[in-house]
Formats: structure tokens, sequence, C-alpha cells
């Protein structure tokens, strides 16, 4: 005789009559054990979603600053606490700079540390 597991979402006894490899003691906590899982999914997903929205704006706010002629630095950004690891991808110029895609903008630090934004187009995604 097997040893009754605790149901993993309400902790009450695995009825003997489930599979012995159940970890829920019924379909309702198996069910409600699913939506929490997705729903917790869903959430990081919406708060890398926030946080990637959050970088594009502020990319946003610069861009029209950089095409009147202002100079963006890298340092200007970071006390936005812009993060320099997210992105959607990487583009490379004629050039052969590697430029960060973030939404619809693109960045490159240039070795000067000055920052500049250019409008991509998502076609080559
Ligand atoms: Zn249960």
């Amino acid at each position: 005789m097997r040893l009754p597991k605790q149901c993993t979402y309400c902790n009450k006894l695995i009825p003997a009559n489930r599979k012995s490899s159940a970890r829920y003691c019924s379909d309702a906590c198996y069910y409600e054990a699913k939506k929490e899982r997705s729903a917790k999914q869903y959430n990081s997903k919406q708060v890398f979603i926030n946080r990637f929205r959050e970088y594009e704006q502020i990319l946003a706010n610069f861009y029209p600053l950089y095409l009147k002629g202002q100079v963006i630095t890298y340092d200007v950004l970071d006390q936005l606490q812009f993060d320099w690891g997210i992105a959607n991808g990487e583009l490379q110029d004629s050039k052969l700079c590697v430029w960060k895609v973030i939404g619809k903008y693109c960045y490159l630090i240039n070795t000067d540390k000055t920052i500049s934004i250019e409008l991509c187009n998502n076609s080559n995604k």
C-alpha cells in the first residue's frame, strides 16, 4: 500500500482512487493550480512588456532632441536607469556598428559615449 500524498494545491490528502502519479486531490485543484500558473506566467510577461515600453518611451522622448542635434550621452540615459541589456534584437549598419532595437527605435552607443537614436522599420524582423 502506498502512503497518501498531499495535494500540491490545497495540501489535503490525495484520495487513494486517484492515479499514483496524481499531484492534486481533485480535478478542481488541478485546474486551479493550472490557472494560477498561467496567471503568473502572464504577469511576468506583462512586467517584461511594460519594461520594454518604458525604455521605448525613453528613446521616444530623446529622439526628437537627437534629430535637432542635441547630444545624448550614455550617462544621461544611464541616470534614467536605462537597461542596456534589454533589446528586441540587433541590427548591423553599413559601418558594421551594432544597433540595439527596442520597439520602434534602435540606438547605438558610439565610441565617445554619445547615443545615436534612429527609427527602425521592423520589416527585417
Ligand atoms: Zn486539492
